[in-house]
């Protein structure tokens, strides 16, 4: 499956995202590896969220394009993806061997 090079970039690091409430607390979010492990973050609300995501998460991936052949809505034409070029921001696309479950 493609997936937008973007979201390559986000993949197995340790990101620190600052605490809103509290500037001197930072919360260490584990991006996740593609198809293997899912994005975590030692946030309270991420402990208790029943979907495994807290808005940390969601702020460090709102900045990516992150499009990906098996979720997102946006389909690559035929050219695009002999090009293996991403629908959504138009940037480059790579072959990753895993599918997200
Ligand atoms: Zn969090
Ligand atoms: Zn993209």
């Amino acid at each position: 499956m493609q997936v937008c090079k973007t979201l390559t970039k986000l993949q197995g690091k340790h990101v620190y995202v600052r605490s809103d409430s509290d500037p001197r607390i930072k919360y260490e979010i584990w991006t996740g590896t593609l198809g293997k492990t899912i994005p975590t973050c030692e946030c309270e609300s991420y402990k208790w969220s029943k979907d495994d995501v807290c808005k940390h998460i969601r702020r460090i991936f709102n900045k990516t394009c992150g499009w990906g052949e098996e979720w997102s809505d946006d389909k690559q034409n035929s050219r695009q993806r002999k090009a293996m070029l991403c629908p959504l921001c138009g940037g480059k696309t790579v072959e990753v061997k895993y599918a997200l479950t």
